[in-house]
């Protein structure tokens, strides 16, 4: 862990505005998050041309216009109509915080005032168009109760919405056009340009439990429409929810990563519950299933997350009884030291047991990584933001420095 110190900036959220839009969204129907076709549902629904849903897409995710009235190639008539009745809101910022490093970190109070936590992580700030990673919630905490997990410890809130899962990315785009201080209701839309790169479903929650909401999002992540970015460059990260890896593997072609943590049932079912209901045996084949058998021809890969805990699941013996586990399961691996929170009862695998699990991986033949936990100075300073969040999220900082290190993701 490096003792680099971010200077990082507070920055307090403008709330008038937000809670007036609130009251607006409850008379009208948000159309962020909506897909192309649930959106020309939408407007077949209020006798408009489908062919409008493509217009709304680009004002709204390519130029991050969400005034009707700025959509200036729909009739005024057509403008006049969605005002009254539509409108496009994105969950609600009540802090942000910008470090000189280009972390960006934002607290949303989402609807029934629940707050979650996204982060956008650049891969290197020299570069002012680089790679920039966002890390994106699913849920308001988790029902999965992994024991080494702070989201699990708080249990589940609720699932969120398309709007309030894909409002993240929004907002986190919209920041590069407002002033540090302002609010987002001081977007520069002329100046309006998709700044985030990559997209990983890792923040809170598990997103194959919300399975309808994060696919429409994700899908209009990888629309040409909307934003548009890399089928490779948005990663869905699950704890092994296996019907529903068939069912995604089935329908949309994004990264996949897979929180393995154990190299057997025994440990794995102690670490990661839902392994009592999908064991590794299925996992694995749900896993083949993603790489091999939907798709033959397009070469894919599998990013296994495996947590490095100290005299748990960090021997010689466990890498060797991973390496057999995956055979030749197209995979990389990704080696993540354990990131402490209050009250959790693991420490953190010391530097030389990592290098050394790594090793017997790589000489295996496996692409290995380890992510290098930089990520605390940012972390304490989300302390400082509310005590409330900062205990729920703190699992955000193991991951900060790895997406920047990481180039598969
Ligand atoms: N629910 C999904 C996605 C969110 S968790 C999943 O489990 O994959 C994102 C990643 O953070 C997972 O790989 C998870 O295992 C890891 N993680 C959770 N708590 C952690 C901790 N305290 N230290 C390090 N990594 C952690
Ligand atoms: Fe949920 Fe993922 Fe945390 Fe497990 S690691 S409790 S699945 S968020």
């Amino acid at each position: 862990m490096s003792n680099v110190q971010t200077p990082v900036q507070h920055v307090p959220a403008k709330t008038t505005k937000s809670i007036k839009l609130v009251d607006e969204a409850q008379a009208k129907t948000n159309l962020l998050g909506m897909t192309q076709a649930q959106l020309a549902e939408y407007f077949k629904g209020i006798g408009e041309k489908p062919f409008r849903s493509t217009q709304v897409i680009k004002w709204i995710y390519q130029q991050g216009v969400t005034d009707f009235e700025q959509m200036t190639n729909l009739s005024k008539s057509l403008r006049d109509k969605l005002s009254a009745n539509a409108c496009v809101i994105p969950p609600k910022v009540i802090h942000r915080q910008y470090s000189d490093d280009g972390t960006r970190k934002w607290v949303f109070e989402v609807t029934g005032g629940s707050l979650v936590e996204t982060v956008l992580i650049p891969a290197d700030d020299s570069k002012l168009n680089g790679r920039k990673t966002l890390c994106i919630s699913s849920q308001v905490g988790c029902a999965l109760d992994c024991s080494f997990c702070s989201t699990g410890k708080q249990g589940f809130e609720r699932d969120l919405t398309a709007a309030e899962i894909l409002g993240q990315l929004w907002v986190a785009n919209a920041s590069y056009m407002t002033n540090e201080n302002d609010s987002l209701d001081n977007v520069d839309h002329s100046l309006w340009e998709n700044n985030v790169t990559n997209v990983v479903m890792m923040g809170m929650g598990e997103p194959l439990l919300n399975y309808r909401p994060v696919v429409s999002s994700m899908e209009l992540m990888l629309s040409d429409h909307a934003y548009g970015l890399s089928k490779r460059r948005v990663t869905l990260s699950t704890s092994g929810v296996v019907p529903k890896m068939y069912e995604l593997a089935q329908e949309l072609d994004v990264a996949l990563a897979i929180s393995l943590h154990a190299p057997n049932d025994e440990l794995r079912n102690e670490l990661v519950p839902i392994n009592k209901k999908y064991p590794l045996e299925q996992l694995m084949a749900a896993a083949r299933n993603y790489v091999f058998e939907v798709n033959p021809r397009h070469k894919k890969h599998v990013t296994i997350e495996y947590v490095m805990l100290d005299g748990v699941n960090d021997s010689n013996e466990h890498a060797e009884q991973l390496v057999a586990l995956l055979g030749d399961l197209p995979s990389k691996i990704n080696l993540i030291p354990f990131n402490p929170f209050p009250h959790a009862n693991y420490d953190k695998s010391s530097n030389n047991r990592i290098h050394a699990f790594s090793n017997i991986l790589s000489e295996a033949g496996f692409v290995c990584t380890i992510r290098q936990t930089r990520g605390d100075d940012i972390d304490a300073a989300c302390g400082q933001l509310v005590g409330q969040v900062a205990d729920r999220t703190r699992r955000s900082a193991a991951w900060q420095q790895s997406i920047k290190d990481r180039e598969d993701i």
